[in-house]
């Protein structure tokens, strides 16, 4: 979605990136201060470009997450409020269910401390099935036992996004694209926002900058620990012949190591069923950029010290999604552990999306929403899945949490 208004020289309230949750913060801020001086500020010619169009498109019910975690909270409340918004915009969605998909007794634990998140979470609807209920939903699935959550579905994020820019423009907030944000710097009565086309001076200021979160956090002076690590998430098509045994979505029982749910299957709203996504640290943040930033994206990663220790910890994982990075075999043996008919043949590339995954010092992989703060700044510094679901919930509770914590 373009939007290309040149941003103004002064504001009250700025937000530093255009994807779900940064346009869903400026419409919250535009609602709530009807009488500030709104403006959002994106790097990229359109809105929504980085994972906010390039994701599973899946409205998650909340059921994986550490109970009392800001994810648990958010996700519960942003899924149905995001349900209520595309009903009322008509913006493309649908609550189609999911099935959580155990296929041998070594994987009955985690699905069982999955039931017990969901109950924690209060997760509506959700039922054990086992043999012929499977097949009720999902009669190609082969699973010794399954969670089906029928308040899952899919959404087209994009599509929200655009919708949410548009209700900022109508309460007159103002939207510059193609407009980094380079240079963040105090002053005595703001925040000086140097961007590519020139100066903004904000009163204040909410960072949304996903894959560049660190970043732009640093720009203020903020703490470098966590450090952004990419992973590319690569999807791939069904042909539609092998589409058709693919009713809903069909989720594996996730690593529970891992903040990332194990590569599944999506009928997306376009109709197209997707397997994916991958999970390889990646050279880039951004897709399409020259050399000169991938080296320097690759440099970032390498010289963060939570990246090694990753890796010492997680090497096997990583072997196996390297052979899902270079191999559709490999992509088609991951997945016909549940839907035993898939083979290589049925699959064809998609796209890939980059997961911005916030990684500390130590190593570890942050599995909760994060967020820090800089003078006149708030930063959310790890917004990975369920984050397009949340983002109305995310908005809602960081424009509390940035108004009390600034005071303004
Ligand atoms: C492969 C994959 C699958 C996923 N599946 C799901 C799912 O099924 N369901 C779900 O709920 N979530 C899912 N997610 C997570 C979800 O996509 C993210 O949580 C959400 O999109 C984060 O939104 P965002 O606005 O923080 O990030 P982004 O959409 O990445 O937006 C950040 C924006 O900031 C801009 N920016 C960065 N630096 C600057 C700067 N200096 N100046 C100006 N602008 C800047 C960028 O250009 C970008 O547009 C998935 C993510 C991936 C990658």
């Amino acid at each position: 979605m373009h939007a290309s208004a040149t941003a103004p020289e002064r504001c009250d309230l700025a937000v530093i990136g255009g994807g779900i949750i940064g346009v869903a913060v400026a419409r919250e801020l535009a609602r709530s201060y009807p009488a500030r001086k709104v403006c959002l500020l994106e790097r990229e010619q359109r809105l929504a470009a980085h994972q906010s169009s390039h994701n599973s498109g899946v409205v998650h019910a909340g059921l994986y997450y550490a109970p009392g975690s800001l994810k648990a909270r958010l996700c519960r409340e942003g899924a149905d409020a995001l349900y209520a918004y595309c009903e009322e915009k008509g913006v493309p969605h649908r609550r189609c269910g999911k099935l959580v998909a155990a296929v041998s007794e070594r994987e009955l634990p985690a699905l069982a401390e999955i039931e017990r998140r969901a109950a924690a979470n209060g997760v509506p609807g959700l039922r054990r099935l086992q043999g012929a209920q499977i097949a009720r939903y999902e009669p190609h699935l082969r699973a010794i036992a399954a969670l089906h959550s029928p308040q899952s579905g899919i959404a087209d994020f994009a599509a929200v996004t655009a919708s949410l820019a548009a209700d900022l423009r109508a309460l007159g907030g103002a939207i510059a694209t193609s407009c980094a944000v380079v240079g963040l710097r105090e002053r005595p009565r703001g925040l000086l926002i140097a961007h590519e086309r020139g100066e903004l001076l904000a009163r204040y200021a909410i960072c949304c900058a996903g894959a560049w979160a660190d970043r732009v956090a640093a720009l203020a002076g903020g703490d470098p620990d966590p450090r952004i690590v990419p992973f590319r998430g690569s999807y791939l098509a069904l042909e539609p012949r092998a589409a058709e045994r693919v009713r809903a979505l069909i989720y594996p029982v996730p690593d529970p190591r891992l903040p990332f749910l194990g590569v599944h299957l999506t009928r997306h709203i376009d109709g197209r069923v997707l397997l994916g996504p991958s999970a390889l640290p990646a050279a880039s943040r951004g897709r399409c950029r020259g050399e000169q930033q991938v080296a320097s994206d690759l440099w970032q990663s390498l010289t963060w010290p939570g990246s090694w220790r990753m890796a010492r910890r997680f090497w096997r994982v990583g072997a196996g999604e390297v052979a899902l990075a270079v191999s559709t075999r490999a992509f088609a043996r991951a997945a016909s552990r549940y839907l035993p008919e898939l083979s290589a043949g049925d699959l064809r590339p998609a796209f890939a999306g980059l997961r911005a995954q916030a990684v500390s010092r130590s190593g570890a992989l942050l599995d909760d929403f994060a967020i820090s703060f800089s003078p006149r700044a708030l930063h959310v510094r790890n917004a990975p899945s369920p984050g397009a679901t949340a983002a109305l919930a995310i908005a809602r509770h960081i424009v509390g949490l940035a108004a009390r914590a600034l005071e303004w």
